[in-house]
């Protein structure tokens, strides 16, 4: 079945709205068996008459938000009507829901509303508890010209989505008639790029039968998504794990982050952050997760030299000799913060984000990690991210968690 969506608004071309209905009706059809084909986004006004045009003849079921309001610029319905060739009647019903409406707040009823009481012959009313605009569904073959489902429904997101639950869904689940649920997996990695599984895993995907798997690339991070019955799924997992497994950050969609509280929470251990070049980024990333307050004691924002002296007590002398952004500076961090916490572990980073500071030897970009650990050798790594400021935080404190989450993988008590 194709589905389609067309979303009205000259608000959403300017930038000022976030267009979220694309992502909400990909995420909503997608639990139920269904996918959206294409979602196309047009200005208020006339614009809407030729994208619906193009629409309606080739989709099964034609979604279309917006412009059901009252004012001159909402003319889905009107425009909707014409090209079908269908007349627009008062609807007694529509009219007296949209009067009660009005009379519950105490408002009066301008003129202008009246026309969300207009119904093309043949359409259903969908009724709208939260607003005044009332939905509409067109059904196939409502005149000779369409053999396509169409649904007019409101734009805010208030509106449209219980809308779409009471209304849109068991509609489109009728038409449908789609009886086999399949199931997504979304596996997350981490350390390994979009490139790696191509040449590592893609031939061996791409011959299971039944299978739909797809790479989606975000900052220090590839998110491998399985879709298929439960069987396949299960098949194509244990073969990506066979080869990744290290780098697997989740397998229902947390975030590193969260992994990294679930490992700490899981061993009973506790943790403290010393950070320089990420202002606190990591800190932030970890108490983002519900419950991390079980696992997360300090987290110090070292970013002077004096400060780094002070409060992890990094020996001057090392400042002086290796510099703030040093293999020795980040582990001195990581043990000043373990001593000073009492947590089990401490993670430190220092870098040069950039854009000056960089030098033949240090180039922006270049960030040192530390890692101690009650009991054992302070470990530390050095990593490379030349990106700008925003972008090389994230990228640092991803790698910083990253080697904490491997660490308490491989943690043995
Ligand atoms: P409407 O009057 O039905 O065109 O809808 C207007 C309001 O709905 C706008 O102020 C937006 O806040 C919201 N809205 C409309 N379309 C979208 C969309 N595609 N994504 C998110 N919000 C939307
Ligand atoms: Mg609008």
């Amino acid at each position: 079945m194709r589905i389609e969506i067309l979303n009205t608004g000259t608000e959403l071309l300017l930038g000022n709205t976030l267009n979220t209905h694309g992502s909400w009706f990909g995420r909503e059809l997608f639990n139920m068996g269904l996918r959206v084909a294409r979602q196309s986004t047009v200005p208020d006004g006339e614009a809407i008459r030729q994208a619906f045009e193009e629409m309606v003849m080739r989709s099964d079921a034609l979604l279309i938000t917006g412009g059901l309001g009252p004012t001159s610029d909402d003319l889905t319905r009107e425009i909707v009507a014409e090209s079908l060739g269908l007349e627009l009647h008062q609807d007694e019903q529509a009219l007296r829901t949209l009067e009660s409406f009005f009379a519950l707040r105490g408002k009066p009823m301008v003129a202008a509303n009246l026309k969300q009481a207009m119904v093309p012959t043949g359409a259903d009313v969908l009724p709208n508890p939260n607003g005044t605009a009332p939905g509409l569904y067109l059904p196939p073959r409502i005149n000779r010209r369409s053999n396509c489902a169409i649904f007019l429904l409101p734009g805010p997101p208030r509106e449209l989505y219980p809308m779409f639950h009471n209304e849109v869904a068991p509609r489109l689940r009728a038409i449908s008639g789609v009886a086999e649920v399949t199931s997504v997996c979304e596996l997350k990695f981490t350390g390994i790029g979009e490139s790696d599984f191509h040449h590592g895993i893609d031939d061996e995907l791409a011959a299971l039968k039944g299978l739909e798997y797809g790479y989606c690339a975000r900052m220090g991070e590839v998110d491998l998504r399985l879709i298929g019955k439960d069987e396949v799924i299960s098949t194509a997992r244990d073969l990506v794990l066979e080869k990744f497994s290290e780098c697997l950050i989740s397998d229902d969609g947390s975030s590193l982050e969260a992994t990294v509280v679930r490992l700490l929470r899981g061993k009973g251990k506790k943790l403290a952050t010393a950070e320089s070049c990420t202002g606190g980024l990591i800190a932030n990333r970890l108490t983002n997760v519900p419950g991390s307050s079980e696992v997360f004691t300090h987290g110090w924002v070292t970013y002077a030299n004096e400060a780094k002296i002070d409060q992890l007590h990094v020996p001057a002398d090392l400042l002086i000799t290796h510099g703030a952004v040093s293999e020795e500076v980040a582990r001195a961090m990581a043990d000043g913060a373990l001593q000073e916490s009492g947590a089990d572990y401490a993670i430190s980073v220092t870098g040069i984000a950039g854009p000056s500071g960089g030098t033949e030897d240090k180039p922006v970009g270049t960030a040192w990690l530390g890692l101690a650990i009650q009991g054992k050798q302070t470990q530390t790594q050095k990593v490379f991210h030349p990106r700008n400021r925003k972008d090389f935080k994230q990228a640092v404190s991803q790698s910083a968690l990253n080697l904490l989450r491997l660490a308490l993988r491989n943690f043995k008590s």
